[in-house]
């Protein structure tokens, strides 16, 4: 079986989880986040991290620093994960969905615009498979009105637009360290922050609402409770597993880019005769390759090749379902039909494996059973 997925380990996390068994200390925003957080800062150029339990966390994080809540409008795209939502939707604000892009499965900017409202308060871009929406665009639009911009950055560590890191183009980014991820530690997340005067509340919000941080800094003599917070931070383990993750980055990246140049090079002719699409891919993006989506013709061809991959002992997998056609969301009154375009692709978009334990050789495999899908099927 050639799995849809593998998470990657680079054999130092043992020994850097050991270390932290050596040290006795266990339970987080000790000092393996530190170092965590310093090496995102320095990589990602951002002024302040925070290490989350997962990316889920570092959304909610942002939210809830965001003050936005009952009343305010919050524009996301109905094609992500629903951690997303979830982060807006516990602080009570309305989400309204916008359309993806057919091209990049991103946000597609121009509709996002066109819903809104003097209620919306935030524009949540989720760079989906290691792209990005047209980040300029919405940083003018955002800008010119005074609307923040979290960008849900979870599949998209190391990707930059004009050379600047994703999830620190707005006023928030979120990160995931899932084991799903190209850099993970089983369960992890981080949030970027690019304001100064925000950061003193984020620290306390994800230190369980204490400002027992200032305390470590020794800026005050006892630490107690100062914000409406929640319990955010990994352990020790978490952080120390992370580093060495994150100190292969770079290996991990051109493994994956070896992959993904590969399928690029078998899939063009299956483009040329219009069997399959891929994502376009802007120039002002140098991408993480997180991801191998390939877009169909049909929810039923989607379906069937699905099927014919599973026979070769090949595991694909399906996109996401739409948020505002999902059973929550049409419990909270939206409805399939107010995106036709998002409901059209989604069950066309089917994901290729891609992962560290792959070789060129595998994706020659995949792409030969494509082939021999479309020259051989019925459909
Ligand atoms: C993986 C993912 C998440 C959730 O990340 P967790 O770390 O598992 O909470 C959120 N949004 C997107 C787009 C993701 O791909």
């Amino acid at each position: 079986m050639l799995p849809f997925h593998v998470p990657h380990l680079t054999g130092r996390e043992q020994s850097y989880v050991d270390q932290v068994f050596e040290s006795g200390q266990f339970a987080g925003n000790g000092p393996w986040t530190n170092r965590v957080q310093a090496f995102l800062q320095s990589s990602l150029e951002a002024p302040h991290v925070l290490l989350t339990h997962s990316c889920t966390g570092a959304l909610e994080l942002a939210a809830l620093l965001s003050g936005i809540g009952v009343g305010d409008e919050v524009i996301l795209p109905s094609y992500t994960f629903c951690s997303t939502a979830t982060a807006f939707l516990r602080t009570g604000a309305t989400l309204v969905f916008c359309e993806v892009e057919h091209s990049t499965l991103n946000m597609d900017v121009h509709d996002a615009l066109s819903r809104l409202t003097s209620r919306t308060r935030a524009i949540v871009p989720v760079h989906y498979a290691g792209l990005a929406p047209d980040m300029d665009a919405l940083r003018q639009a955002a800008g010119s009105k005074g609307l923040r911009i979290v960008e849900d950055a979870a599949q998209a560590l190391g990707v930059c637009w004009s050379g600047k890191a994703l999830g620190t183009l707005g006023w928030a980014g979120a990160f995931s360290f899932h084991e799903t991820k190209n850099v993970h530690c089983g369960l992890g997340g981080a949030l970027a922050l690019s304001c100064d005067a925000d950061f003193e509340r984020a620290e306390a919000i994800w230190e369980r609402g204490t400002n027992r941080s200032k305390l470590f800094r020794g800026l005050v003599d006892k630490y107690t409770w100062v914000e409406n917070g929640s319990s955010f931070y990994p352990t020790e383990c978490q952080a120390a597993f992370l580093l060495a993750q994150l100190e292969a980055q770079q290996d991990i990246e051109e493994r994956r880019r070896t992959l993904h140049d590969r399928y690029s090079l078998r899939l063009r002719p299956m483009a040329d005769l219009g069997w399959l699409r891929t994502l376009a891919h802007d120039s002002r993006i140098r991408t993480n390759f997180h991801a191998v989506p390939v877009i169909l013709q049909s929810a039923s061809v989607c379906d069937a090749l699905r099927q014919h991959l599973l026979r070769a002992s090949i595991q694909a997998y399906i996109g996401y379902v739409p948020l505002h056609s999902s059973p929550m969301g049409l419990r909270l009154g939206y409805q399939s039909a107010d995106l036709p375009a998002t409901e059209d692709i989604a069950p066309r978009v089917l994901r290729l494996p891609i992962h560290t334990r792959m070789g060129v050789a595998d994706v020659d495999i995949v792409c030969d059973s494509i082939s021999d899908f479309f020259e051989h099927s019925a459909c």
